[in-house]
């Protein structure tokens, strides 16, 4: 526990010593904490200390003596967060990581204590510098209520920093499922991940609403900038008591969310598929189901037919069907309120949240990765009473991966995606070979299985990927070989 306090802090850009790997290490832990006991001993401490990490240091030079850290030509967005998936976070970066790759990334600390000292500011300079460098990646973190306010002593409640990073991107959020051979979804024919769009702007989430306990009538009016009055409907008379609730979305934002559903599902050569009800809303998802098909019409129809791609519209009780009856494997882009819904139901049938990434996708192409859950309360409790858990770290790894497989893209930097995509395999391949964390004991199809804590999760990945790598040192470490590196 000491030695990883004392690697957390340490540089991004060069090997960090690997507690996992030390058979000595509980020993060296207690002998530490005996030393601590005495104030010669904290000298001595030092000593040992430093002379420890060089040697692991030395060890870990060894085991990539193949390995040429890969370069980063631009840096990331890294926003850390809070709690459990705080502690992950580190552990990610220094197993998986930071041995491997001269990480640059531009550090936002997003958790409570350092929004709460900038007065938030520390947010919204953070989604600003998504806007820089194009391409984010986000731990998750505490939206803080009342009871997180007097947890933390917090100035005020602050509003939630994905609420602020997306207002500022303007961005859709994808969700997609990560599928391994031995989680079965709870739907037999799901081979493939579904991936749901949310229009996270509008309808419910921005309505007014009141109850009226007696009779009257409710009407809905729009008057002009002006001040006159050209929109006068009934809504309903009432007789007793009752509900009423007005809500609105925007052409703009529905634009927006239409070409950025478009370039996603072109990019990652998947069908786009549409649902709303404009059968009953006859003008409100009427006009959703229009811009889209005006944006298909106008950008995106030749394109999709080269990419070998289909894009339709259905009603959302047809698409259901349809989803279904599916073998998965399209975007599904939904309106606010059926996002909301439906990514619960397709993460609950591919298993866990626990196993669902979330990317959010501005329209001019500025990309933020997360894990889809929280920050795991539960657990970090548990942790900070000295307890190992067994938190799943794959959605977090996954954002890591998908951010760098996107900076490498935008960079031209093969190594990089060539790098987050073995990571990947790796993380996928060491579930499917029966080592998991408890979150996953109960969906496993195979009788095989060993479950771990996390950081001993995040060694079985290590191994993996150690290997793939050296499977391929020769293609990765040719000298002026096909691999270009900026
Ligand atoms: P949560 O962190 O998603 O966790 C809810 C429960 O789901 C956990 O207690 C755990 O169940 C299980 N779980 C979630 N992720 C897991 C993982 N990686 N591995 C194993 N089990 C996992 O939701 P929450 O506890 O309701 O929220 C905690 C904090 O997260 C809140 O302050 C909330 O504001 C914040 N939050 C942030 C984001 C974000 O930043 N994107 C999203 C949602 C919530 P068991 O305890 O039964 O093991
Ligand atoms: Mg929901």
């Amino acid at each position: 526990m000491i030695r990883f306090i004392c690697d957390v802090g340490r540089t991004q850009n060069r090997p960090l010593s690997y507690p996992l790997f030390d058979a000595s290490a509980y020993s060296i832990v207690l002998y530490v904490c005996v030393l601590f006991l005495s104030e010669s001993g904290i000298k001595r401490r030092r000593y040992k200390s430093k002379n420890r990490k060089a040697g692991k240091m030395k060890q870990e030079k060894s085991e990539m003596k193949n390995f040429d850290r890969i370069i980063m030509c631009n840096p990331l967005v890294e926003m850390d967060g809070d709690e459990m998936t705080r502690i992950i976070w580190e552990m990610i970066k220094n197993i998986l990581l930071a041995p491997f790759i001269e990480l640059r990334t531009e550090y936002y600390d997003l958790g409570i204590k350092k929004r709460d000292e900038t007065n938030d500011a520390i947010t919204s300079e953070a989604a600003l510098a998504i806007k820089k460098y194009g391409v984010g990646v986000k731990c998750a973190t505490i939206t803080p209520n009342e009871d997180r306010q007097e947890e933390y002593g917090l100035k005020q409640i602050w509003k939630s920093p994905n609420g602020t990073i997306r207002s500022i991107l303007d961005g859709t959020v994808f969700r997609t499922p990560i599928i391994v051979n031995n989680l079965k979804p709870y739907v037999p024919t799901w081979k493939k991940p579904i991936t749901i769009a949310r229009h996270a702007f509008g309808d419910i989430y921005k309505d007014v609403e009141f109850r009226t306990e007696g009779p009257g009538r409710a009407e809905l009016i729009f008057s002009e900038a002006s001040g006159e009055i050209t929109k006068r409907l009934t809504i309903n008379e009432f007789r007793g008591g009752g509900v009423v609730m007005g809500m609105f979305n925007l052409d703009e934002s529905i634009r927006s969310f239409a070409k950025t559903c478009f370039s996603y599902a072109l990019d990652s050569k998947l069908d786009l598929w549409f649902s709303a009800k404009d059968t009953i809303s006859k003008i409100y998802d009427r006009t959703f189901r229009n811009i889209f098909q005006e944006v298909y019409e106008l950008e995106f129809k030749e394109k999709f037919k080269a990419a070998g791609i289909e894009y339709f519209y259905s009603l959302i009780d047809d698409l259901v069907h349809r989803v279904i009856r599916s073998e998965g494997g399209m975007v599904w882009a939904c309106k606010n309120y059926d996002g909301d819904v439906m990514s619960d139901l397709v993460a609950t049938i591919f298993g866990s949240l626990s196993m669902m990434t979330s990317v959010l996708v501005s329209p001019e192409g500025y990309y933020e990765y997360e894990a889809a859950h929280g920050t795991v309360q539960r657990h970090y409790y548990r942790y900070l009473k000295g307890e190992k858990t067994s938190t799943n770290p794959m959605a977090t790894i996954f954002a890591w991966t998908g951010a760098l497989k996107k900076r490498g893209a935008l960079d031209g930097n093969s190594r990089l995606e060539d790098f987050a995509e073995k990571l990947e395999k790796a993380s996928l391949q060491t579930i499917e070979d029966g080592v998991i964390t408890g979150d996953l004991n109960e969906l496993l199809t195979t009788p095989d299985r060993k479950v771990v804590n996390t950081e001993e999760f995040l060694g079985e990945i290590r191994k993996r990927l150690e290997e793939s790598l050296d499977a391929c040192a020769n293609r990765i470490y040719t000298p002026g070989g096909p691999e270009k590196i900026i």
